[in-house]
């Protein structure tokens, strides 16, 4: 299903920049001090963080010390494990939980790719058989609703909108309500990304999450956080904005084709405590990957 692209591929500014220099180094004789320094150095170019790229690099320091490696060869291989463990996540994603009707809240700021992302995911599940409604709750703004209406067009979700400037809670109580109707498996949540205060923010997702779980248990199952991978360490400040206004279970970081700043993957899991699920990899309905920490690390060292 996802031919067209490969973490090899996805990954390819990334691995220029932050694997060229890694392989440099690991092509080096000796690990000395000057190795540590230029480690620490590569990673927080790719934008891993300092206090991710310190603990990570500490801990592989570590085992190097104990497991006595000499050889930075060896020293590439603690890094791989140590920088997996970062990522590795056994939680379930909920949205592949059975259930009656699943719902998701897509939350963001405006040009992250929010809007583009939900209609990348509800492609992703059709593809796989479901039924899939599409909630235009970003009534801020008619662009993101006509935008929506046709990707629902383009990928056959059926898409609930209302007037812009209509009420967004209206809009997921009649989304939820046509989906139960019509026994759809998911509703996506494309929710408004521009608020001017933080307590406008929070009392608009409140409403929504209330609206949401009062009509399906346990409502929304999963609130989805959009990144724009490109932004780089500014992500994880507008993360943390978001973190405070809504119960965010997972990220979806998109623009990974066109970033050297990949990095950020391993700094989002350590510092928001939340998985990456998905991988936004181009502009198109198919550039969407589930995250799989395995693959992700592998396309890094690819040679
Ligand atoms: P929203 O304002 O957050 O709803 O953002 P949009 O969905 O309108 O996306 C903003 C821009 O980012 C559009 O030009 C999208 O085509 C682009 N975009 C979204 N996701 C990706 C991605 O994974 N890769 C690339 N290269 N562009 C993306």
């Amino acid at each position: 299903m996802f031919k067209r692209f490969s973490f090899k591929d996805t990954l390819a500014k990334t691995r220029g920049s932050l694997m060229g220099q890694l392989s440099g180094l690991f092509a080096g004789s000796e690990i000395d001090d000057e190795f540590w320094d230029d480690l620490e150095a590569i990673l927080i170019q790719s934008d891993m963080g300092v206090d991710t790229t310190l603990e990570v690099v500490e801990q592989v320091r570590e085992r190097v010390r104990a497991e006595r490696v000499k050889h930075p060869d060896g020293a590439k291989a603690l890094l791989k494990d140590e920088l997996k463990k970062l990522i590795v996540d056994n939680t379930p994603l909920q949205l592949d939980k059975k259930r009656l009707l699943t719902v998701v809240m897509m939350v963001g700021v405006n040009g992250s790719g929010k809007t583009t992302t939900t209609a990348k995911m509800a492609n992703h599940y059709i593809k796989q058989g479901k039924k899939v409604t599409l909630a235009a709750a970003d009534t801020f703004r008619a662009a993101a609703i006509e935008q929506l209406q046709e990707w629902g067009r383009r990928c056959g979700a059926t898409v609930i909108a209302h007037q812009p400037g209509s009420d967004p809670g209206a809009v997921v109580y009649d989304a939820l309500k046509s989906s139960l109707a019509r026994k759809a498996d998911l509703v996506l949540i494309d929710t408004a990304g521009r608020l001017h205060t933080k307590f406008n923010l929070m009392r608009e997702l409140e409403k929504l999450y209330s609206v949401a779980g009062k009509q399906v248990h346990q409502a929304p199952h999963e609130s989805l956080l959009v990144l724009d991978a490109t932004t780089g360490q500014n992500a994880l400040s507008q993360a943390k904005h978001f973190q405070d206004a809504a119960k965010i279970t997972g990220v979806v970081l998109t623009k990974l084709d066109g970033t050297a700043k990949g990095g950020v993957v391993f700094a989002i899991r350590r510092e928001l405590g939340v998985p990456v699920r998905f991988i936004g990899t181009g502009e198109g309905l198919d550039d969407i990957q589930p995250f799989d920490a395995d693959a992700f690390i592998e396309g890094l060292f690819v040679e």
